[in-house]
């Protein structure tokens, strides 16, 4: 070709508005400094052996080729049993639950099946690093609105950030990564503005079953008329310890479920066949898992909270999920970039730095998050560390 035609961007203005996930690029600086990587929620001790075997007997039962793309009917009649029994929503297999590669997938295909140019996408500040790439995948533009000091939603501030353009919002509870657990109260002020101004709603709901000191998950979708206008999400990874497996799921009314479908097959065709398979049992497992599981996070939490606290960290005390987002201005006149850096490379505990759980950089620069999804033996390590550091 010759030199005569304009020059061209290789890649798309929607890529170079999002910088790389900083939660993976701690997690590969915590492999080349050998730090214990409290950065990634991801639990580093087994998932329940059962579960295991259920997947090893479908590899041999041969679920090795493509499911129906919205997922195998028994994991669809599981998950809808499970919406039933735990979140008290009627989700018909058939017609309103869709299978996808993690409820990262779960969350783009919903907003890119819901949202476009000119739309905005409502995101509650911090929050999970997902949802603005999602939203700017879309087409559409995500307006970040700040929780309150613990973390709760303001109705106030949502309220001035709703518009006759606002699409969606993003609803994510019990919450990473403060650990809030969102109540009915601030969930009924989100469905009046959905109604309001005919929006839908995105819930992340992948930390449902992890909620300390006898509080209850409250699913929007169960408030009000909230059933026609939320997409539930939710999602194998953090219940059964298989972040690996990529299995989520949506759940949502007809409509906006063929729209999901449709992404979801031109993006992925279908979540991996034998892992479908296990899922189904583990949403199976008797009610006493659940309940087992909550019990041993709290206890988790008890441990490494008073830690930190003892270490000198400030923070809100998590009322579900596994992450702490503690303030280290007490400790350290550093940013937070810098301050995560350091600790994973003198310390050997990595961490996220806050800024990354919002849009504006300037924000959460006082604040990392530790994830305590980890053996008792690595948070007593990490706890150790973190003492002969600061005392030093
Ligand atoms: N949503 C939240 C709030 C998370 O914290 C995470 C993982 O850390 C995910 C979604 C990702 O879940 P999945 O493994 O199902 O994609």
């Amino acid at each position: 070709m010759t030199g005569s035609h304009p020059r061209k961007s290789k890649t798309s203005s929607k890529t170079s508005r999002l910088s790389e996930s900083v939660i993976r690029e701690m997690t590969r600086m915590a492999t080349r400094y050998d730090a214990l990587n409290l950065a990634q929620g991801f639990p580093d001790f087994p998932a329940p052996s059962s579960v295991k075997q259920a997947a090893v007997r479908a590899i041999k039962q041969d679920y090795n080729q493509y499911s129906v793309t919205w997922g195998s009917p028994d994991l669809r009649k599981a998950i809808s049993e499970k919406a039933g029994w735990f979140n008290g929503i009627h989700a018909d297999p058939a017609r309103e639950v869709t299978v996808t590669c993690g409820s990262t997938e779960a969350m783009m295909a919903s907003i890119i099946a819901l949202a476009e140019t000119g739309d905005e996408v409502i995101i509650l500040e911090p929050a999970y690093e997902n949802y603005r790439p999602s939203a700017v995948f879309a087409g559409a533009t995500p307006v970040p609105v700040p929780l309150g000091e613990d973390f709760e939603i303001v109705e106030e501030r949502l309220k001035d950030a709703f518009n006759s353009r606002t699409k969606v919002v993003v609803v994510n509870t019990p919450h990473n990564p403060s650990g809030r657990v969102a109540t009915e109260a601030e969930l009924r002020a989100v469905a009046d503005l959905c109604e309001d101004y005919d929006c839908v709603a995105v819930t992340d709901e992948i930390y449902e079953h992890i909620v300390y000191d006898g509080r209850r998950h409250v699913s929007l979708a169960t408030i009000g008329d909230m059933a026609a206008r939320t997409v539930t999400i939710s999602g194998i990874s953090k219940t059964y310890t298989v972040t690996g497996w990529r299995i989520g799921y949506t759940i949502a009314e007809p409509e906006i479920t063929n729209a999901i479908r449709k992404v979801h097959d031109y993006m992925t065709v279908c979540a991996p066949a034998p892992f479908q398979e296990a899922a189904a049992f583990a949403l199976r497992l008797p009610r006493s898992f659940y309940s087992s599981l909550a019990k041993e996070y709290q206890r988790k939490r008890d441990y490494f909270a008073g830690a930190l606290h003892e270490i000198g960290f400030g923070f809100f005390e998590p009322e579900g999920a596994y992450y702490i987002l503690a303030d280290f201005s007490e400790l350290s006149r550093k940013d937070d970039h810098k301050f995560a850096v350091s600790m994973t490379k003198d310390c050997r505990v990595a961490v996220v730095p806050g800024s990354s759980f919002y849009g504006e950089s300037t924000k959460g620069k006082t604040l990392v998050r530790f994830s305590y999804s980890k053996k008792d033996s690595t948070l007593k390590e990490a706890v150790a560390r973190m003492e002969r550091y600061f005392r030093a």
